[in-house]
């Protein structure tokens, strides 16, 4: 089938839910995907998050094949060897809580908001979460979302939530009461354009936590799994969530999602109370154990903060010379550039060179590569973004 083919498919028989650029993609490897018509366009914003060490990784693809033939589901009525090690190789890699696995990253923040609830006495309902956040498109995961566009046309949502600016402790101070069973906030806000909390901010919201006797949940699913050159976001900063959520870069390109909570809180969570079919199914667990091998036998925790160093000072490099970009920000291979005006034709225009990045908030050019990614890869994506801006 041509890619004409393809999109009249689409045009007839799927919902127009999502803007689509318009490339059939049809393979992925490492930090290059190859489109229908044979194009090869190199990958920095590989899967949306999901594939964070790359298309494909031998190591993911080979862990599949293995499980694949012997065991791809098996219901949590009974005990699943992957799922116990993948736990625990989380855990130890975070605050040593307890696991609960779904399938995406709304799914967890879902699990994470119940538990709060379910942890705290019953006249603690509110949640507190920020401007500028991305939670998910359930119900109560965009309820948390606080972006008006998100909440258009879905009125009302549910109740107890408020909302304050990011990084603002006076207003976060005031909107905390005996009533507030959570607080729920991104280290690194992703889709709102790569804002990085200040070590003071989360500090403070512990601090107002532990006061009021709240749950502090981290939303990971974009931070998560090594992309700003530790395991998690909140590594960055000196305090220690009750609750972290993940998902994308976690199964390497498979469907999982996770939610690690401290013992204390986790122990709420009794048969009865929470579930999900194919959490936790040794498929998925077996894809998200060989992306925790790859990242430390190939050294990526390390690359992804060198190379996040690299790109930071090749784009800074960018700036000098063009008077869009107002500045870069952002964490390890986690890099926001910040225009100056609207960035949607920019990312066409790099695409047509065959780059690949994407634009958030209207105005944020955003460069997330994998973390295999070389310094040779991001020369040749600053080349491209650099001949785009020089064009317009
Ligand atoms: C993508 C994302 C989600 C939602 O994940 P889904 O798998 O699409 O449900 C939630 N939180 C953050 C920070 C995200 O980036």
């Amino acid at each position: 089938m041509t890619t004409d083919e393809i999109i009249e498919m689409f045009d007839k028989y799927v919902i127009a839910n999502y803007g689509r650029l318009p490339r059939v993609i049809v393979k992925g490897e490492g930090n290059y995907i190859f489109d229908a018509d044979g194009n090869k366009i190199l990958d920095m914003f590989p899967g949306w998050a999901v594939s964070g060490i790359g298309h494909c990784h031998p190591k993911v693809v080979e862990a599949i094949r293995t499980q694949a033939g012997e065991l791809l589901h098996i219901d949590n009525t009974f005990y699943i060897t992957k799922q116990g090690k993948l736990a625990k190789l989380l855990s130890e890699r975070a605050f040593g809580g307890k696991c609960f696995f779904c399938n995406s990253g709304a799914e967890a923040n879902e699990a994470a908001m119940k538990l709060a609830r379910k942890h705290t006495p019953q006249e603690k309902y509110k949640f507190i979460t920020a401007h500028d956040s991305f939670h998910g498109r359930t119900f109560a995961t965009v309820t948390a979302t606080a972006q008006p566009k998100y909440h258009d046309g879905f009125l009302p949502l549910l109740a107890g939530f408020e909302y304050v600016p990011f990084n603002d402790i006076d207003a976060l101070a005031k909107a905390f009461s005996d009533e507030v069973a959570a607080v729920l906030l991104e280290p690194i806000q992703g889709e709102g354009g790569i804002n990085v909390a200040t070590n003071e901010y989360l500090q403070t919201t512990r601090e107002l936590c532990d006061k009021y006797g709240a749950v502090l949940i981290l939303d990971e699913v974009q931070t998560g799994m090594g992309r700003t050159g530790k395991w998690f976001g909140y590594q960055h900063y000196d305090i220690e969530p009750d609750i972290i959520t993940m998902a994308k870069a976690l199964g390497g390109g498979v469907a999982i999602g996770a939610m690690m909570a401290t013992a204390e809180v986790a122990a709420s969570l009794v048969p009865g109370t929470h579930a999900s079919t194919f959490g936790g199914n040794p498929l998925a667990c077996a894809a998200a154990i060989a992306v925790i091998e790859a990242i430390e036998q190939e050294y990526l925790l390390d690359n992804a903060d060198k190379m996040g160093k690299y790109a930071n000072q090749k784009l800074q490099q960018l700036k000098d010379k063009h008077a869009i970009i107002d500045h870069i920000r952002g964490k390890g291979l986690m890099i926001g550039v910040q225009l100056t005006k609207t960035g949607t034709k920019i990312v066409d225009k790099c695409l047509a060179k065959d780059l690949r990045i994407n634009c958030t908030n209207d105005s944020v050019l955003r460069f997330m590569p994998s973390m295999t990614v070389t310094s040779e890869q991001i020369d040749r994506a600053v080349e491209i973004l650099d001949g785009v801006l020089s064009e317009s």
